[in-house]
This record gives C-alpha cells, structure tokens and sequence, in this order.
C-alpha cells in the first residue's frame, strides 16, 4: 500500500531520509524466534546501533544541548514496528532508558551512558513501575535511604523491559524530600551493583521483561539525574518526548496488518468472488484505513509540536497515544476476523501482531490514564479561560 505521510506538512526532507534509511534496514531485519530471546534482543540493539540509527533515540547534543527529533522519532518506531516489533520496542527503550539523562544529567553522566548506548554497545533500562505502584505511579514505594555519599535502595519494580539484559537502568525511587510525586529522585543504576537482581518472565510476546530487586543495593548520588525529589517531573517530561511514539508504532502495527490483509482479500475467493469485491469487506478495510490515517494525524501532530512549538504538549502527546493505540487495536482485530482462521494459526504474522498491538494501550500510561491526562489539561484551559474573561469583563465594566 502506499503511504502518503511523507507529503504531509509535518515532516520535512530530513523525516523522509530518516524514514528511508529505517525503512532499508527494516527491511532486512531476519524474522523473531532464531535463537533465545535476549540474545535476539541485544543483537537488534547491536546492529541498529551499527546501522548508526540510535542517533535518533540517542540524539547527540546539538547548538542547543540534547533535544529529541520526536517527528525522526515517531518515523523510525513506525518503520521498525512494521517489520518487527521487537525491534521497535529495543530502540524506544534505548531512548527511554537514557532520555532523562540526556536531558537532565550531569556531564559526566551524559559522557559515560550515552556514547555506548548510541552505538548498541550497552543496553538500556527504566524503572519506575511496581506491584503496588503502575498506572499510580506516586504509591511508588521502593526507598532510597540517605547514606552519605550515597542512596541505599530497597524494594521491588515490575514490568520493567530489558530486566535481565540491560547494563544500566534509570530508576526512580523515594527519597522522601515530600509526600507522593514530589518525593521521587531518578538515578542511575549499573545492573552489576551488589543487592541488584534482576528476575526476567514472560510474556504473550516476545519482549524481554521482569522484576528488579533492590536489596542494599548502594547507589553514589553522583548518579543521581537532575535534583533530588524531582524524579517525577523529570520522568514526565521524557515521556513527552516519547508518548507520540508509542502511537508511530502502533501505526506501524496497524499499517503491516492492514497490508497483510489487502493481500489475502485481494487473492482469497468466496462465493464465486474474491474477499476484496465483496461490498461488506470494502467497508472494514475503509474504518481500517481511516484508523490508520487519523491515527497518524494525531501523531505526527503531537511530534510537529514538540518540535516545532516546544512546551510540554502533554495533550497532543496523551491523545496520540490514546487514539493511534486503541485504532491499531481496531485494525488488527479486523484483520484476523478477514483472515479467518488463518489469523489465529500459530506462527502466523496475524496472531503475532494481535498479541503485540495489546501492551500498547497499557504501557507508558494505559488509556484510562490518557484521557484523565487529556480531561485535566482541557479543564485547566477552561478554568484559566474562564479566570482571564472574568478578569477582561471586570476592567471593562
Ligand atoms: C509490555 C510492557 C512493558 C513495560 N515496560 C515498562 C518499563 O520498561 N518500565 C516501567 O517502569 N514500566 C513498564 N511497564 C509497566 C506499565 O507502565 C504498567 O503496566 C502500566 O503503567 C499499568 O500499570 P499496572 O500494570 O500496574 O496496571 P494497574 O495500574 O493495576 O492498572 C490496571 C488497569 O486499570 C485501568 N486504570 C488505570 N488507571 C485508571 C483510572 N484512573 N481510571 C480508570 N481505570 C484506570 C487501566 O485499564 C489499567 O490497564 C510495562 C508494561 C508492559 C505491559
């Protein structure tokens, strides 16, 4: 299918190189389960790394100091996830695991993380999730106790991608300077700190993931990222960055789905005709391709406006997520009810994309949590429109 994004006013010649390049080397990525799967991992890290492609995950410093091309971003995540949604998911986590060091960090953390994790030399991790702390990200209640030159960590994080592979991780815990979300602090932990332990599971899809057990573990507060007890802020600000691109992926999920299918119904008979002359397919691939358009309105929107307008954008953010997840999920769906039982078989793209399209509408805030973010932002517009037209009427009066 072609694709019209890249006459879109969003994204300029350097979007459309970007998403060239990606496009070449996705094409190349050899398909999941060769061999156990944190070697499959690391070896995406490795070569997207030498294909020189984490520059985009990993930017290094411009005139500026470090800033996110969240447009070249949401253009890689959306070409990678087509082709491979492990793949997708180690560069993003390259991205998120040192994001807040780009932005935040001190030199000397900025000088030891990013140039190996740029390269695919080491990997990344960022832990914020708990058992008793997901979608409420301030119960967080691993503790980090004051201990002169340094935080001593107990307690345990979950969900935590890369847990087992991953040479650092970013994490954030509670230092107490206040109660809730302003006593966090993020720092840097290398994953060989003694009374570290990482305890890797499974899920329905290939994505390396586990627990992080905290015991003593002894952390310098030269690693400490940003001020202590700003840790929340400092997480939500990455997340900015990255919001948009869970949606470039989602559409990427959606786009191989949707192609997938065009294929089958254009070659699959029924009734004396194929799939594709029947007027009742016609109208799902029309709302599948409506998901997948809208879908990357929403996200290259939110990407042009971090870029371009700068601020937070944490609306554009949280409704490119919420919209461009929850239509791939729409798209997939379609697209195993037209394969039929050719999209449930075992090892079959279709079940494989079913399975890998679900997480996206939990991780890095579910989309309940979106629309609370969307719902906040548009309340305190209002209040504030509502604060000044008061204020302009009493002057006139
Ligand atoms: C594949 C995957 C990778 C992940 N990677 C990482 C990682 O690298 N680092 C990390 O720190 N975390 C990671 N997470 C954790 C992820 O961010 C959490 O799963 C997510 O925040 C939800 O938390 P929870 O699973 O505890 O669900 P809960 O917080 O228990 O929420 C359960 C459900 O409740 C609903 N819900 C939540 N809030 C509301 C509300 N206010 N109103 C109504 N309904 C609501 C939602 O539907 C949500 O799915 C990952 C998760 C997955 C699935």
């Amino acid at each position: 299918m072609g694709w019209t994004l890249w006459d879109w006013p969003f994204l300029d010649e350097t979007h459309h190189s970007k998403a060239r390049e990606v496009a070449g080397f996705a094409a190349g990525i050899a398909p999941h389960g060769a061999g156990p799967l944190a070697d499959e991992a690391r070896g995406h890290v490795r070569a997207l790394g030498e294909a020189g492609l984490l520059d985009i995950a990993v930017p290094e410093p411009g005139a500026g100091g470090y800033a996110f091309d969240v447009r070249a971003l949401c253009a890689a995540r959306e070409g990678l996830a087509y082709a491979s949604v492990l793949a997708d998911t180690m560069f993003a986590m390259q991205g998120l695991g040192t994001g807040p060091i780009a932005l935040f960090g001190s030199d000397a953390l900025r000088d030891r993380y990013l140039g190996p994790a740029r390269r695919g030399e080491k990997v990344a991790g960022l832990a914020i999730s708990e058992p008793e702390a997901g979608s409420d990200v301030a119960a967080m209640a691993t503790e980090a106790r004051d201990d002169g030159d340094a935080y001593v960590l107990t307690g345990e994080k979950t969900w935590i991608s890369n847990a087992g592979i991953a040479d650092h991780y970013v994490v954030l815990a509670r230092t107490g300077e206040a109660p809730g979300a302003r006593g966090l602090t993020a720092m840097v932990v290398d994953a060989d700190t003694p009374g570290l332990k990482a305890e890797p599971f499974d899920l329905i899809v290939p994505h390396p993931i586990g627990r992080l057990i905290f015991d003593g573990a002894r952390v310098p507060k030269t690693s400490v990222i940003g001020r202590p007890g700003e840790g929340f802020k400092l997480a939500m600000a990455t997340f900015d960055h990255f919001r948009p691109t869970v949606g470039a992926a989602a559409i990427g999920v959606a786009r191989r789905a949707m192609d997938e299918t065009l294929a089958r119904v254009a070659s699959r008979r029924m009734f004396g005709r194929t799939m594709a002359e029947s007027e009742s397919v016609q109208t799902k691939l029309a709302d599948c391709q409506v998901d997948i358009e809208t879908s990357a309105l929403a996200v290259y929107r939110a990407a042009w406006t971090k870029d371009v307008k700068g601020g937070r954008a944490t609306r554009e953010a949280s409704i490119a997520k919420l919209v461009a997840t929850e239509a791939a999920q729409r798209v997939v769906d379609a697209a195993v009810q037209l394969h039929g039982g050719m999209g449930v078989i075992e090892g079959g793209i279709i079940g494989q994309l079913y399975r890998e399209v679900r997480p996206m509408r939990i991780y890095e805030g579910a989309s309940e949590v979106q629309k609370l973010v969307i719902a906040r932002d548009v309340l305190a517009e209002a209040a504030a429109t509502a604060q000044t037209d008061g204020k302009a009427g009493g002057s006139a009066a």
